[in-house]
């Protein structure tokens, strides 16, 4: 993989949206830096009785539309800029299917693959502690990103709720469903890129239950992916990945052997009657639908050429650089930009705030119709912008997101 620091991208695709929108420098110079941020160090005891001291950040990067919105991610190779960035993608993200909130990300630099359920816990509710004063219903509510489950989304609530001295169970989402969260939260990042792929095959003429799909990561995006590809359009999923490598079979993989092959070995790799391959070849591979659903930064200028499939579907933040992105667009493939394809994630934490503020839970079947609307007319814009201006999909979403948040930096007085 390239070292590439995405906030560098970042800047560069404002600085492309800003070529084609006209924007004034003193807008194009507010959306270039986050309004501000923390950053924390948490000394956290250990199972070894050692006490370790853990790095951590939450960054709000624009919050003129409202509270602002983004998960945490505990990662060892997190840093500042990264955070900056995806919290940057938050602000495009709420703003592209019409949230009425701000954009944030958080981060943890640690390796929670190495640590016992314990620790984690601890560490959890240190962060919640140095980042008190930073969060809230009212002013931030962050959410589960890579790395980060429910369970530490209910942890972190708990130890909010401790120190208000009152229960405040708005104050994260992303929560289980017994204290507060959503249904359809836990498979809506999946199923909201699921709503982007069926309006895609229509425009592109694809018949998904005829389609084969590849799917680079099998955490809970990767894996709801494919198995809504299978259950919602009859697709076929070849070929999947995690970190460790992946696995291929022509007649289709599926997708709960893997999900159990994975909880069982920590990897896919291994799946019955599947070959073995490694993860770059499945970026590479002749599918109809390609859902890169990892970590930033795997589609490059050195592999974006290889690309064979019709769609590229990006259910992870940032998988793609600009370089890439240029590449993919000669070529002719219909990328689903990041920011578009994975916001049916915040469009259920949004719809879990007004849950969890109206005291008052929807039905599973409100929030999927919901989504679905949601999802859809953001598709539509998006593909309507990238044809009325000629510019590619993530263009096009800069453009519908950026004029959102741009209008009301204006109606505030703020340029
Ligand atoms: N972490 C998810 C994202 O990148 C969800 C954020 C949220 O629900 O606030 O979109």
């Amino acid at each position: 993989m390239e070292s590439i620091n995405p906030f560098d991208i970042v800047k560069q695709q404002i600085d492309k949206c800003a070529e084609i929108m006209h924007l004034d420098p003193s807008v194009t110079a507010i959306l270039k830096s986050p309004v501000r941020e923390l950053h924390v160090s948490m000394p956290v005891r250990m199972d070894d009785g050692s006490v370790r001291v853990f790095q951590g950040f939450r960054v709000h990067y624009n919050d003129a539309r409202g509270i602002t919105k983004g998960g945490i991610r505990f990662h060892p190779d997190e840093t500042i800029d990264t955070v900056r960035a995806l919290a940057a993608w938050m602000v495009w993200k709420c703003a592209l299917v019409d949230l009425p909130l701000g954009g944030a990300k958080g981060g943890v630099i640690c390796n929670p693959k190495e640590m016992s359920a314990g620790e984690l816990e601890r560490l959890s509710r240190a962060y919640v502690r140095s980042v008190f004063q930073f969060i809230g219903p009212e002013k931030d509510v962050p959410a589960p990103d890579v790395y980060t489950t429910p369970q530490i989304m209910a942890w972190m609530m708990d130890e909010y709720s401790v120190i208000s001295q009152k229960p405040q169970f708005g104050v994260i989402t992303g929560k289980p469903v017994s204290i507060g969260g959503s249904v359809g939260r836990g498979d809506a990042t999946a199923r909201g890129g699921m709503y982007c792929i069926r309006e895609a095959a229509k425009v592109l003429g694809i018949d998904l239950s005829k389609a084969t799909v590849a799917v680079y990561g099998y955490g809970n995006a990767g894996y709801n992916a494919a198995r809504l590809c299978r259950d919602l359009f009859g697709a076929r999923i070849v070929a999947v990945c995690d970190s460790k490598g992946g696995a291929f079979c022509e007649t289709g993989i599926d997708p709960e052997t893997a999900y159990r092959c994975k909880s069982s070995t920590s990897t896919v790799c291994g799946v019955r009657d599947t070959d073995r391959i490694s993860s770059d070849e499945i970026l590479e591979m002749d599918v109809d639908v390609l859902i890169p659903a990892a970590i930033e930064g795997v589609i490059t200028g050195k592999n974006a050429g290889k690309v064979r499939a019709r769609i590229v579907a990006e259910l992870a933040n940032g998988p793609t650089t600009p370089e890439a992105d240029d590449i993919l667009f000669q070529n002719g493939i219909h990328v689903i930009p990041d920011f578009l394809c994975n916001a049916g994630g915040v469009t259920v934490s949004y719809f879990e705030m007004v849950q969890n503020f109206y005291l008052y839970p929807w039905t599973e079947a409100d929030v999927h119709e919901r989504l679905d609307k949601k999802m859809t007319s953001a598709y539509h814009s998006v593909v309507n912008t990238s044809r009325e201006y000629e510019i590619n999909m993530r263009q096009a979403a800069y453009v519908r997101a950026v004029e959102r948040v741009v209008e009301v930096m204006k109606l505030r007085g703020w340029v």
